[in-house]
């Protein structure tokens, strides 16, 4: 066996520096090459440190042959092997949720609950000098306003609430997280953030083609920057990013599709802010219970289901005890849980959103944000009086937006606040559940996911109570780990 590291990602500023240190002009220095050298892999029976040379030595023959292997075979994955990182500034709260709607890629984002948020926000190009752009301005201003206004009182009394925390090291800076986290309820989709991005090139073709078709310019001219920043580098890997007339044209066909079918659409009031569980796999804990026989070699599937409804209830709970045992927080539960799957219906704010949607393993199927949804209200701002002022931010938000929504419509989200609420189709498996239960129901979690959290959790044990049995946030793992399996566990059965 032999191991050799092809390639890592580094730094571009590294790069130009060697290269001006080299004197190097060749424009071999692009991930394409590896790309190419894996294409040939399948078919070249030379060495792959040999196909490696050559493709850095023939840029130009590689580029040739990932055009043919990757668009004319269709064998898009091995573009896959070309990665870049890319700084974002600049770029608004809305326009990240896109962004981060691809599941392929990796983000890192700054964070508002971490950060004091110092008023910049994005005035999109839409309607800078139209009627509507002072109204805009001014809303946004007073937003920022109020937010420090309410990261003030909300300070002192997280101060004095938890005034044994702030002596600890590093608890002040807690709980003055506790106060921007609740603080930014108020302030907008528009408001600045900055992130790094991991993306392959395949990834990176498909983002194009879909942000080029996005109706938000803000999205369409990240496009061109992402573009004008890799096309050069890499042609060959990045080359179909124009949108297709399926992107394009879909929503607007299939909403005059909807508009024909008049009042066969029902639209039910939605007045209640929980979390629904509106699917799940039928006899979730038999289907656990068969997947674990199958990996055992049990049988086809089918009989293995047989084999699991014939266990008795102690039966089937000791088999998935043993597989959940000697699990510590950290460790995935097995595959066999991909198996059972759930639908959820949640109402959550953007503050929440904007968490949940890094949940990659999961299908997520959002609506627009909905102001009959109302709005998330922190309790800390409850509790200390502060309800005026911020129902006064979303009076005044919420007047901005539908000007917006009658006058500039792919622009009215950028004025509503952390607050407002969206519906969300979440569709994931008990092994991501798992994972999530384990981040976001966590004493580390921000209040708003935490309770949803929750919700999904207690949802799930009622469906499926065997196969949620170990659900736990982190911070809850050993007590729960106790209850089930005692104090002392013995490790060898
Ligand atoms: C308390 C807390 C604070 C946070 N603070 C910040 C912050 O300041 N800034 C910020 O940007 N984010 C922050 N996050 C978000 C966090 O970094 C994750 O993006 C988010 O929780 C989703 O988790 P995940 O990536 O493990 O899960 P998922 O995306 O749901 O993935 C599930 C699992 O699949 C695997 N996986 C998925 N994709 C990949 C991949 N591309 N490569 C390898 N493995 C993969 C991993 O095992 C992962 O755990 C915070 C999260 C928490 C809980």
């Amino acid at each position: 066996m032999n191991v050799v590291l092809a390639g890592y990602n580094i730094d571009a500023d590294i790069i130009e520096e060697l290269k001006k240190k080299a004197g190097w002009e060749k424009d071999n220095v692009t991930p394409e090459t590896l790309s190419a050298a894996y294409a040939r892999i399948s078919r070249d029976p030379s060495d792959i440190g040999e196909i490696r040379k050559k493709a850095q030595k023939e840029t130009d023959k590689a580029r040739k042959s990932n055009e043919t292997i990757i668009f004319g075979l269709g064998h898009a994955s091995v573009a896959e092997h070309a990665v870049f990182n890319f700084d974002i500034t600049g770029i608004s709260r809305l326009a990240v949720e896109e962004i981060q709607k691809y599941r392929l890629a990796s983000f890192t984002e700054k964070s508002q609950r971490y950060i004091t948020l110092d008023g910049d926000f994005i005035i999109p190009s839409e309607i800078r000098n139209s009627p509507v752009e002072n109204d805009f301005k001014n809303l946004i201003e007073f937003q920022n306003i109020v937010y420090l206004k309410l990261y003030d009182g909300l300070k002192k009394y997280f101060f004095a609430k938890f005034s044994e925390k702030i002596k600890t090291k590093g608890g002040k800076t807690v709980v003055e997280g506790w106060a921007k986290e609740d603080a930014r309820y108020v302030v907008s989709l528009a408001t600045h953030s900055q992130f790094g991005m991991t993306a392959n090139a395949r990834t990176l073709e498909h983002m194009l083609r879909r942000f080029r078709a996005s109706k938000i310019s803000e999205i369409r001219e990240l496009a061109e920057k992402i573009y004008m920043e890799v096309h050069a580098l890499s042609p060959s890997v990045i080359k179909y990013t124009e949108p297709s007339v399926y992107d394009t044209h879909r929503e607007v066909l299939v909403g005059s599709k909807i508009k024909n079918y008049g009042d066969k659409i029902i639209k039910p009031e939605w007045d209640q802010v929980d979390t629904k569980l509106r699917q799940h796999t039928k006899n979730p804990d038999t289907v656990l219970c068969a997947s674990i026989l199958y990996t055992h070699n049990e049988g086809d599937f089918e009989s293995c289901i047989k084999s699991a409804n014939n266990l008795t209830k102690k039966m089937k709970k000791d088999l998935i005890k043993s597989s959940l045992k000697n699990r510590e927080c950290w460790d995935r539960v097995e595959r066999a849980f991909e198996m059972v799957e759930y639908v959820y219906e949640l109402v959550v704010s953007a503050s929440n959103y904007a968490q949940l949607k890094r949940h990659r393993m999961s299908t997520q199927i959002v609506q627009d944000y909905d102001i009959s949804l109302k709005y998330t209200v922190p309790p800390s701002i409850i509790e200390t009086g502060q309800t005026p002022i911020f129902s006064e931010v979303m009076k005044r938000t919420e007047h901005v937006y539908d000007t917006l929504k009658k006058t500039y419509p792919s622009c009215k989200n950028y004025a509503l606040t952390n607050a407002h609420r969206r519906k969300v189709l979440l569709k994931l498996n008990a092994r991501e559940l798992y994972h999530f239960i384990s981040l976001r129901d966590d004493e580390h979690a921000q209040w708003d996911i935490r309770e949803t959290a929750r919700s999904m959790k207690k949802l799930s044990e009622e469906a499926a109570p065997l196969t949620s049995m170990m659900l736990s946030g982190k911070s809850d793992f050993s007590s729960c780990r106790d209850k089930i399996f005692g104090m002392n566990i013995d490790t060898a059965t």
